[in-house]
């Protein structure tokens, strides 16, 4: 599989272009021309600088910035910090780089990057991945993380405290991503066992990556399995076969046009899924209710949602069904296996664990609104893209249940 929306159309270079031809990044920051040693620093591999002979490391490490001794020495974790990482990582090879590619500093003290220079040098922190194409990246501290998979979430990244440990399939790199905490923190934590311990597990289990398997699957790839129905009635056969042949897990999911159902609220369309490879959308009409009300009902077919509470009181508001034989909810079981804030999300579990971000972006900004009780503007999205979210929505919920079942039962 191609590395399908590797860059986004304003990244739209390859991973021949010159840098220097990338000097707006730079000429918008500016870092480069404050006082310092190693402008631009390029990607350091062990203990050689990185030319194009000796690029033969699978894994990249991603720091924050360089200090003042990388500066003056011209590598990347040449001082302290740096110390704590190689212990971690032993004789084995590795590149490594920063977010942000010159020495930040105020009056000669180093200090952290500024967002904007974070942005600036985003593009070459890029252009750095695409060449060297590691098999696993490892964002250490959340300059990193937020440099690398920031602008690709639909939230917010929040701390690495919500990432690291995590092996993150990321289609959009075609690498695996595991985050840890940047080796700074390890050294002022260095009272605490604890830490340091974790931190060499997580660069251990990165390298285990490096032989792992990764699983290619575009987004374009999982919408193909969506099957859409444009007219409810058209669904119908499809919902009379599902009845008929109860099948022992369904993953469903509705779009609504308000967060919490009202009795005038409504359901505008609703998918199914009961396969790893397959879901069913289609709009919410009168044809398809009752035979929808029926599957519900159906105490042999098993239930699963994320976030079963939404479902099951839509389904009793919207369509007075009493759902039966629910089996899973991947947001208990979500906090069931890692119990982190901001952990539960759909859309997080759906990165974390097959590495598509952002695939809500073609109709978020239509499910907000002021007040959950207040009408969203859903209506006014393409009901089209409104089913296919839905349908993605409910094949990933499939596929999460079948996996967090392995896990926790
Ligand atoms: S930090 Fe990055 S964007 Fe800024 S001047 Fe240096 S290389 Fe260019």
């Amino acid at each position: 599989m191609s590395q399908q929306g590797f860059f986004t159309s304003d990244e739209d270079f390859s991973a021949d272009t010159p840098r220097d031809s990338l000097r707006n990044g730079c000429a918008a920051c500016g870092l480069h021309r404050t006082k310092i040693h190693t402008p631009k620093m390029i990607p350091y591999l062990n203990n050689r600088l990185n030319d194009e002979e000796n690029e033969n490391a699978d894994i990249l490490f991603i720091g924050e910035a360089p200090g003042k001794n990388d500066d003056t020495q011209g590598f990347q974790f040449v001082d302290k910090s740096g110390r704590v990482l190689r212990a971690a990582i032993g004789n084995k090879a590795f590149f490594a780089t920063n977010a942000v590619q010159c020495r930040p500093a105020t009056k000669g003290k180093n200090r952290p990057p500024t967002e904007k220079e974070i942005g600036c040098c985003h593009r070459r922190v890029m252009v750095d991945i695409k060449r060297l194409q590691p098999k696993v990246i490892v964002p250490l501290g959340n300059v990193a993380l937020k440099s690398l998979i920031g602008d690709r979430l639909s939230g917010p990244v929040y701390g690495i405290n919500r990432w690291r440990g995590l092996q993150i399939p990321d289609q959009h790199y075609g690498a695996w991503i595991c985050p840890t905490f940047h080796p700074s923190y390890v050294m002022r934590e260095e009272r605490n066992p604890v830490v340091s311990k974790i931190f060499k597990e997580d660069i251990d289990a990165a390298f285990d990556c490096v032989v792992k398997m990764f699983p290619r699957e575009s987004l374009e790839e999982v919408k193909q399995q969506v099957t859409i129905y444009p007219d409810g009635k058209d669904a119908v056969n499809q919902l009379k076969d599902f009845l008929c042949h109860k099948p022992l897990l369904m993953a469903f999911d509705y779009e609504c046009d308000r967060l919490l159902p009202q009795r005038d609220g409504e359901i505008v369309c609703m998918a199914i899924s009961i396969g790893p490879d397959s879901a069913h959308a289609f709009p919410m009409t009168d044809e398809v209710k009752p035979i929808v009300k029926q599957i519900l009902e159906n105490e042999h077919i098993g239930k699963v949602a994320q976030g079963i509470g939404f479902e099951d009181t839509w389904s009793r508001v919207a369509l007075g069904a009493e759902v039966r034989g629910w089996k899973h909810c991947t947001m208990h079981a979500a906090h069931v296996e890692d119990n982190r804030s901001k952990y539960t999300g759909l859309k997080f579990q759906v990165y974390i664990n097959f590495g598509i971000g952002d695939y809500d972006s073609s109709v978020a900004p239509f499910l907000k609104a002021k007040d959950p009780t207040r009408k969203n503007h859903i209506l006014d999205a393409r009901l089209e893209d409104v089913m296919m979210y839905c349908g993605v929505d409910a094949l990933y919920t499939y596929r999460l249940a079948v996996k967090q079942m392995e896990v926790v039962g």
